[in-house]
């Protein structure tokens, strides 16, 4: 950890009220950046809801009248359940697009304006390992984080003229409340999974805050467009 790397740097994160957004919050305040966190509940600075239309934008201008600015754009929101293909219903399928594609969309569109007068700004989008494979009862999912790195990298090419990097972070499976009725309803899943990881575990909340910090930092100031797996060597593994 390098105490102070992020000093001056201004912060939005969603999903923040826990799991990874929690971890990247507490992360990122660590290395001295100052952040503004929303989520649905939890102790954040603004509770919302970032699928209704106009949200993403408000958050925006809170989050520069409170910080002064901005410098980092974390779109950590997200939902994931499993659902069979057969009796799939068409407003789960909606919500998950609306949660983890559309509301990531109106963030980076709406933070933009902001990032632009940024000396260092930085996109950081949440995918998933599902954002390159696929997996049963995860139709919803992974369709929308494969459109999460999609976006991020056309993002990033659109952006590089402001001086704007944008990349994708891949997580494994991590122990958070998304995962937790998973791992509890089907062991076996749980069991899979620390399996495939090379490092032989699933990961924790903090693997992944600790490497959207580099992201934010100096130290990846050359890096963007890029989907990076965070996964203990999961997806190495056949
Ligand atoms: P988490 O602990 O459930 O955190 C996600 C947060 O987003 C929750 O507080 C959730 O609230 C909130 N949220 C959901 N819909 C929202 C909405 N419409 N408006 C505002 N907030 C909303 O899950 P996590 O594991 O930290 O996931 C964070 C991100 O990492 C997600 O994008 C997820 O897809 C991704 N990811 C996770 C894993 C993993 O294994 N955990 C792996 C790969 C990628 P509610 O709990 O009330 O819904």
């Amino acid at each position: 950890m390098s105490a102070g790397r992020l000093a001056g740097r201004r912060a939005l994160i969603t999903g923040a009220g826990s799991g990874i957004g929690a971890a990247a919050a507490w992360r990122l305040a660590a290395d001295g950046a100052r952040v503004f966190t929303a989520d649905f509940k939890g102790a954040v600075d603004r509770q919302v809801d970032v699928t209704v239309p106009g949200a993403n934008a408000a958050l925006v201008t809170e989050a520069v009248e409170r910080l002064g600015g901005l410098d980092i754009v974390v779109p950590c929101a997200g939902v994931s359940a499993f659902h069979p293909l057969e009796g799939h219903d068409d407003a789960y399928f909606d919500m998950v697009m609306a949660v983890n594609v559309t509301a990531v969309f109106r963030l980076i569109r709406d933070c933009v304006p902001a990032l632009q007068l940024s000396a260092h700004g930085r996109i950081i989008t949440i995918g998933s390992t599902m954002a390159q494979f696929g997996d049963a009862g995860l139709v919803a999912y992974g369709t929308s984080k494969h459109a999460v790195l999609g976006m991020t990298r056309s993002v990033a090419v659109e952006l590089g003229q402001y001086g704007i990097t944008a990349n994708c972070l891949m997580p494994g499976a991590i122990e958070t409340p998304m995962t937790e009725p998973a791992f509890t309803q089907m062991p076996q899943f749980k069991t899979y999974w620390q399996n495939k990881a090379s490092l032989g575990r699933l990961g924790q909340p903090e693997d992944i805050a600790d490497v959207i910090a580099f992201l934010a930092s100096d130290d990846a100031r050359f890096m963007s467009g890029q989907g990076f797996f965070v996964d203990g060597g999961a997806m190495q593994r056949q």
